[in-house]
């Protein structure tokens, strides 16, 4: 069935019919989008208030009604806030989701939710939600419908933020095909995209086929005015469109996803596509979580969604400044508690000045990537991947290497794979970028420069710039 024509319905139709159709289903979306407004407009001591109020009703419905959590006996104190209750909660690994799935789930549901791949037979009820998986193990969580009608919230706003409210047509240059093909399967689905407006193209592996035609499209559909993006798809393309000095498609905004915002990429899309670029963080498992503003003062917490803390190794919270572990309480969630959840990423907070904005919604001054892409150097430090992808992604390469990877594979092993563009100036080039590595890593680290055909990506589709693999081993 062909659901194209309801791109075509201006905007406030396609809203009215995005809304009546959730409700149709079985959301209650409308109603879920109108309390998010309203904690926007919170004063800081009200928001705290709010926040005090779900964290507390949270932890308790978990130490009652999951196994898990009333095994680890963590009954409130008198007098204790939930706040402080919240820190004596250890933090929630994958590995320990996947393993105690089961006794995560409430008892209501425990005779429903058996594993991993069930099913609900009710129409809109809870879902199990794979994560991407960019390394290792896929793990599943469940959100119940409470949780998914607030996940839909969070991406109305995160969209709104960025300067395209629902009903405004976008491109969505996305990650991987499992997504897409996903996404494909469903009908509803499909509607769904038809009445956000939604252009989608596969940003699945950076091909020059891929490349040329996702450009096409863009030019294509000249009204199409945003873009929401995985970061280094749309870096991809903007480092194409200027290698072959092709026509650039002008966006006003463009929401940069799944990825970090380098200064560098930010310049790059904002130079490539006239745009103003949006930061926005998120995953599949714990929906949006944090998204700029217009003033672009960091990225404001959807706090109506998510609790985020950011933590040093020893678990004590990191001020604003210090990059430390994010752990998620998914505030919505009770049917499936996801109380600190470790989610593997970096985080900083920004100062706690209020945002001229006048969003009550604290911000995280930047992300600095996924621990699975941190690299280990000869001293021992943790090396955020940003880095890399400064010396290769803008400043060095763009005339001479189209795709790369750098792989750590040992202590001090390091392999950096590249797919050349030309050959004029390449190899000085390599010398220059081999000796830049060598000054972060140590002198004893080995890297080899290996020329390859092409990248292969993940196992799980996603392109990867930064593999540890000596991490995992
Ligand atoms: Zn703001």
């Amino acid at each position: 069935m062909n659901v194209e024509w309801l791109a075509r319905l201006p905007a406030p139709a396609r809203r009215a019919l995005y809304f009546g159709l959730q409700t149709a289903i079985g959301s209650k979306i409308r109603r879920v989008w109108n309390e998010f407004l309203v904690w926007e407009q919170f004063t800081p001591e009200r928001l705290d208030h709010a926040l005090e109020q779900k964290l507390s009703a949270l932890l308790q419905a978990a130490t009652k009604q999951s196994e898990y959590y009333r095994n680890l006996k963590l009954d409130r104190q008198p007098g204790e806030t939930a706040r402080q209750w919240l820190k004596r909660f250890p933090p929630l690994s994958r590995a320990q989701i996947r393993e105690q799935f089961t006794r995560l789930v409430i008892d209501p549901l425990r005779g429903e939710i058996t594993s991993p791949e069930s099913v609900s037979r009710r129409r809109y009820d809870w879902l199990a939600v794979k994560t991407g998986g960019t390394t290792g193990i896929p793990t599943t969580v469940i959100h119940d419908a409470n949780q998914r009608d607030w996940g839909r919230a969070t991406r109305l706003y995160a969209a709104r933020q960025c300067g395209f409210p629902l009903g405004t047509p976008y491109f969505r240059l996305w990650g991987s095909e499992a997504d897409l093909l996903k996404q494909q399967a469903s009908l509803q689905q499909r509607v769904l995209q038809s009445l956000n407006a939604e252009v989608t193209m596969n940003a699945f592996k950076a091909r020059e086929a891929d490349l040329r035609r996702h450009h096409a499209t863009m030019l294509a559909h000249p009204r199409i005015a945003h873009l929401m993006s995985y970061v280094d798809a749309a870096a991809s393309l903007a480092m194409f469109i200027q290698d072959q000095k092709l026509a650039p498609p002008r966006f006003k905004s463009i929401m940069a996803c799944a990825g970090t915002v380098t200064p560098e990429f930010r310049r790059l899309l904002e130079d490539t596509f006239s745009a103003e670029v949006f930061d926005k963080y998120g995953s599949r498992d714990c929906c949006d979580m944090a998204c700029e503003c217009q003033h672009h003062t960091g990225l404001h917490v959807l706090s109506p969604n998510a609790f985020l803390e950011i933590v040093d190794d020893q678990g004590r919270d990191c001020p604003p400044g210090r990059p430390g572990r994010i752990l998620v309480t998914l505030l919505n969630n009770s049917s499936f508690p996801m109380i600190r959840y470790d989610v593997g990423d970096i985080g900083v907070w920004a100062e706690s000045s209020r945002c001229p904005c006048g969003s009550p919604f604290p911000r995280l001054q930047s992300l600095q990537g996924r621990q699975d892409d941190m690299l280990l150097t000869e001293d021992g430090t943790w090396q955020s991947s940003v880095f890399v992808r400064h010396f290769v992604g803008v400043s060095l390469n763009r005339q001479l290497i189209r795709e790369w990877q750098l792989e750590q594979t040992g202590r001090a092993r390091f392999v950096f794979r590249y797919v050349p563009l030309q050959t004029d100036g390449l190899q000085e080039n390599l010398k220059k970028l081999k000796a830049s590595f060598q000054l972060v890593f140590g002198p004893s680290a080995q890297i080899e420069m290996q020329q390859v055909q092409e990248i292969p990506p993940s196992a799980t589709g996603k392109f990867r710039w930064i593999i540890n693999s000596y991490r995992k081993a």
